[in-house]
């Protein structure tokens, strides 16, 4: 890539200033957070990118973090997603869908001889600040902070109780980053600015538009593989209509149509981009999107969208991550359980009955507490897990 060259023809689709290597910034045409990987320097000059704001990016990213959590979404920095917080319960998700004691319990009892005894139960990330606290507040020698942390039992637990969190979806921020995600996929693929220009005060936050909305098709504009998640972007121009539209789903369940222009006098096209959330990559799928301007015009008036869409797009997306998470907890019983049993023989040893009864035992130790814990949710919505 030669610098120079890279920015030629062209400009700030936010202002029109030609875009150069010193003025100009990497925008994510999704975001970043929610694991977009699709970005370019030709799009936004820096004021402009700024002034667009992160707010609205990180509002959507932020109801999307649920599922960023459970899928282990990874930014580009290799950063993972933060730990959530469930508004009940005593466990917090770490990375992966992971459950951490919110708090960790610190017991502390006065024994007859005049020692005092004291009990920690927490992650070991916890554990150790825990460990830095006691030797603080009672001034333990570091010889004995090191033999209370070698005698310290790591424990597998499963949880049993429901972990609630908010799930909400949509509002002006959220619906502004998705109409930014739209337009910078537009003009990235080769879309004339000027088709959206009346879109850029939106976006920046100084007038209302209602330009965004739910989008639930009773029948679905892809075909969705079982364990596939994807985000979807698709810009069509219908020039007999005089229509430019896209059409955004993130994480194969939340879907909306953003109405860039009813006035559109440009050629007829449709672009389109498929990201594999779990893969980390662009995939190829075949689709079926046509919404005449009529159906935009009726769904524009009608802001309505069917509860009942979104909850089975959501449960669809939560099953495929949830079975995801359990062949991975499967998958670590299997490998720890091995490692347990046959790290007494020499590597490349063929395994023979004996040693097959033992890995047996020991992975019905390990599989015991998991399968009951997944018996005890079983009941609850998501039957399939
Ligand atoms: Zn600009």
């Amino acid at each position: 890539m030669k610098s120079g060259k890279v920015f030629e023809n062209s400009c700030c689709y936010g202002c029109g200033v030609t875009l150069r290597k010193k003025n100009s910034s990497k925008e994510h045409i999704i975001p970043n957070a929610i694991g977009g990987r699709l970005k370019s320097r030709k799009l936004l000059c820096k004021d402009c990118n700024s002034a667009f704001g992160s707010d609205i990016d990180f509002k959507l990213t932020q109801q999307l973090s649920f599922l960023c959590n459970l899928l282990n979404i990874k930014r580009d920095d290799g950063e993972v997603p933060k730990t959530i917080k469930p508004t009940d319960g005593d466990y917090n998700l770490r990375a992966g869908g992971k459950p951490v004691p919110k708090k960790p319990s610190i017991e502390e009892i006065d024994l007859d001889n005049g020692m005092r005894q004291i009990s920690v139960h927490a992650s070991p990330e916890q554990a150790e600040s825990i460990f830095k606290g006691l030797q603080r507040k009672y001034n333990l020698s570091d010889e004995l902070i090191a033999e209370a942390k070698a005698s310290a039992q790591l424990r597998e637990e499963y949880v049993s109780d429901s972990l609630n969190f908010p799930v909400e979806f949509g509002g002006s921020d959220a619906f502004r980053s998705i109409c930014k995600t739209a337009v910078s996929f537009f003009v990235h693929r080769g879309g004339n600015p000027c088709a959206i220009q009346h879109l850029v005060p939106y976006i920046r936050g100084e007038r209302d538009k209602h330009c965004t909305f739910f989008y639930y098709p009773v029948q679905s504009i892809t075909k969705r593989e079982p364990t596939e998640i994807l985000h979807t972007i698709i810009v069509a121009g219908d020039e007999t209509a005089g229509v430019l539209y896209a059409y955004i789903e993130y994480f194969s369940c939340y879907s909306c149509i953003v109405l860039l222009n009813d006035a559109y006098r440009g050629a007829s096209f449709v672009e389109t981009y498929f990201f594999d959330t779990l893969q980390s990559k662009e995939v190829n799928k075949s689709f079926n999107i046509s919404i005449s301007l009529d159906e935009l015009n009726a769904l524009l008036d009608n802001r309505q969208t069917s509860q009942q869409d979104i909850q089975r797009a959501f449960a669809m997306a939560l099953g495929i991550a949830l079975n995801k998470i359990k062949k991975a907890t499967i998958h670590d019983i299997v490998e720890k359980t091995f490692d347990d049993s046959f790290e007494t023989f020499p590597e490349g040893q063929i395994m023979d009955e004996e040693m097959f009864r033992l890995f047996l035992e020991k992975f019905q130790e390990r599989f015991a507490p998991f399968l009951a814990a997944q018996m005890s949710t079983r009941d609850e919505n998501f039957g399939e897990f």
